[in-house]
This record gives C-alpha cells, structure tokens and sequence, in this order.
C-alpha cells in the first residue's frame, strides 16, 4: 500500500490570494468602468537591464555553434558567476567568502525552502510571525511541527514582530536550533541594525543553532549604516547560511537565478555531538538534487555586476523605491501608523481594523489592492502590506484614489 506523508495534511490550505482574487472579480463585475490598482503583489513589473538582455541574447548564441555549446554544467554554478558574487557581494564589503562558498541555484524560494533537509528531525525551529510562509510550510512538510490550531502549530517557537519590538523580533526564551531572520523583511519592511543582529549570532553562537538568513531584499537598503549580509557581523560565518535572490534586484523572478552562501567554518552537530561542517553536506544535497541553472541565464547574471549592469539596478531599485516613499508619505499623511518603504520595497500600515476590512475599505473605495497582513501570520492581523512593485503613474493614482476617499 502507497502511504502518503500525513504531514502534509496538516498544511493549511492558503486562500490568501484566492480570495483576493474573488474579491477583486466581484468588485470588478461591480463596477466594469473602475480600473483597479493593483499593489498586493509581490512581483516586480520593470523589464530585465539592457547589460542582461545583451549579456543573455550573446550566450544563447554560443549555444546555437558548436564551439560555444554548454552541456550540463557546474550543479553549484559556473566559477564566473561565483566569483562575481563573492567578489562584488561581499570581499568588497569586507565579508571574506570564498568562490567555492557561493552555490548558485534557481531560486531564493527553493534553497530557503530545502535547507531544512539537513537538519534533524527534532530540530526546534524558530520562524517570524508575520512571515514568508516557505519556511514555515517546509518544516510542516518534514514533520517538524505538531497540529495546527488556533493561528499556531505545536511544537514551533514563533518570534513574534509587532509595533512593541519594532518589528524586529526579541531572542527566543526557550532553546531553539534552527532560526529564520529575513531582513529587509517580507512582508514587514522593516530592517534590522548590525547591533540587533549581532545579538542574534551571539544567541546562535551560544547555543549551537543556526541561523538561515534571508537577504533578497537586500539591495533595497539605502541607509549606509544598516547590515547588507549577515557576514558583516563577527562570527556570523560559523553560525549564518544566508540566502540571496536577483529576482528583486534584477527583474529576474521569471528568469530565475539566485544563490545560497554556506561558509566552510559554519557547523552543524552530530547526535554525538561532534561539529561536521554544513558545506559539505548542502554540496552533496545541492548535487544530488539539482542540475545547476541554464549557462545564459548565469551570464544573465553576471551582467548585474558589469558597471552598466550595477547602474541599471540600481536605477530598477530606485525606481521602485521612489513608489515605495510615496507609499509611505501617503498613507502616513492619512494618519496611518507605516513600517518599511525606506529600506524595502514593502510599507506594513496599521489599519487600526481588521486585516480584511481595510481590504475591502481600499478596493471598494479607491479600486486599490493590497495584501490583507493576515495572511502572513497571527501578527499581521490589524495590517495590510502595500507594494511598490508596479509603475510610478499607477502608485501616484492609486495614493490619489486613497486620499480623496479616506481624507
Ligand atoms: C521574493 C522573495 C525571495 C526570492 O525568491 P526567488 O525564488 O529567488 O524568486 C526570497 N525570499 C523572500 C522573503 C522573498 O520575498
């Protein structure tokens, strides 16, 4: 008899954005004369840097001659694109990660997703509330959890963001061995300080955990004096695996390139207790599982690192940035209390109602969408989450629409 895994029956089923979907189609059938405004989604909507496009089209060429075919490449990416990325991303920053510590793959969502295989079982893990709910479903999956009741799995340690802690949650009470950090944060926006962090390495260094640190939104942070990667704090190579993504920052969500840096100091413990290092065991999974990504979409990618590359991502973060404090500045004219916008492309607002109600308050009154903060966790009900992820014309007319309806 085929058995399934019941641990994915305990899975809640998402209606987040099913149900936005039918609300937004009623509204519509409403009112066909209405353009609505979307700014719940979490999908950049620029097109990808000339220097990748031409970085892109030049490799698919070198594909189509005999001397330029690639077959199966490097499972943890070509040696081009790995120095790139740990020459740009961090020696420059002062962060010493080496080449063969950068595993290139094809998606921040994926390698956040299935580093939990190499942990035990009993691992206690430690997961944000409001959160990017990959983390959390993977370990459902795997069985780390108990049942779902009332907002909460048993058996998971919740860290807790809200207003009281600025969003950035305080360090676990009770022991846990695995924690996921993602600043800027989804769906918060909010960011963290090299002192904060540096209080959660010293906690993970402590108590033998690990840290799993997501930093897609990482080339939104415009504030000097904020973290870029977790390696800028000390010892974090020993206790930090981070997670990096050119979704966000190069347009690439439907091109799919990102990378995962495991530093050789960083450990993990056998049941004995032993140190075995993580670096091996995520290169035997890494090439196990996955074939490597497509040779034009990792010149694609070096691209970004090209100087005209840099200086069109940087003008794609600006340009969304530039949404972003309009957002803010809008909405926090109205009254409403805002985190985020500054340093990510996401503003949290505090509806001071139900997550629902200030959905359907904004679409039925200025035909905009948003993400009801409730769907991210216990602690993003009273929220809702604005994007910047749509065109300059569409924010200036969607904030309009708001301020004439709530004013
Ligand atoms: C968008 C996003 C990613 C990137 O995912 P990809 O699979 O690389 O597109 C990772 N983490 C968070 C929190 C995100 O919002």
């Amino acid at each position: 008899m085929i058995t399934i895994n019941e641990h994915y029956n305990k899975l809640q089923a998402s209606y987040l954005f099913s149900d936005i979907a039918k609300r937004v189609t009623r509204y519509q059938d409403e009112n066909p004369d209405q353009t609505i405004i979307k700014l719940g989604i979490g999908d950049v909507t620029k097109p990808l840097p000339s220097a990748c496009i031409a970085a892109f089209h030049k490799a698919v060429e070198e594909m189509a001659s005999a001397e330029g075919f690639r077959g199966y490449g490097p499972e943890q990416g070509y040696e081009f694109l790995r120095e790139a990325i740990a020459e740009h991303d961090f020696r420059a920053r002062g962060a010493e990660i080496a080449n063969d510590e950068i595993f290139v793959s094809d998606g921040a969502k994926c390698d956040t997703g299935n580093f939990q295989e190499l942990f035990s079982p009993a691992t206690v893990i430690a997961i944000p509330d409001p959160v990017y709910p990959v983390y959390l479903d993977t370990n459902v999956m795997a069985g780390r959890t108990g049942t779902f009741s009332d907002g909460r799995y048993k058996g998971v340690v919740y860290l807790e963001s809200t207003r009281e802690n600025n969003f950035v949650p305080a360090l676990p009470t009770q022991p846990v061995d695995l924690i996921y950090l993602c600043f800027p944060n989804n769906p918060t926006g909010s960011t963290i300080s090299k002192e904060e962090l540096k209080t959660w390495v010293d906690y993970a260094r402590q108590n033998k955990a690990l840290i799993l640190f997501d930093a897609a939104y990482e080339a939104f942070i415009k504030d000097e004096s904020l973290p870029k990667t977790i390696y800028e704090i000390e010892g974090a190579k020993e206790v930090a695996v981070e997670f990096r993504s050119f979704s966000k920052s190069g347009g690439f969500t439907g091109t799919r390139c990102a990378y995962t840096v495991v530093p050789k100091d960083c450990m993990a413990y056998k049941g004995d207790g032993t140190r075995q290092e993580l670096h091996g065991l995520w290169n035997r999974r890494h090439c196990t599982k996955f074939d490597g990504v497509s040779y034009p979409v990792q010149r694609a990618a070096e691209a970004l690192y090209s100087r005209e590359g840099k200086q069109q991502s940087e003008q794609l973060v600006d340009y969304y940035m530039k949404n972003a404090e309009l957002i803010r500045t809008a909405m926090s004219e109205l009254g409403f209390s805002c985190v985020g916008g500054d340093n990510s492309p996401y503003i949290w607002i505090e509806g001071k109602m139900d997550s629902w109600k200030f959905f359907d308050l904004l679409l039925d009154e200025a035909g905009v969408v948003c993400t009801p903060g409730a769907g991210f966790g216990k602690c993003g009900e009273g929220y809702i989450r604005l994007s910047a992820f749509n065109s300059f014309e569409n924010v200036s007319l969607a904030m309009e629409r708001i301020k004439d309806s709530l004013a």
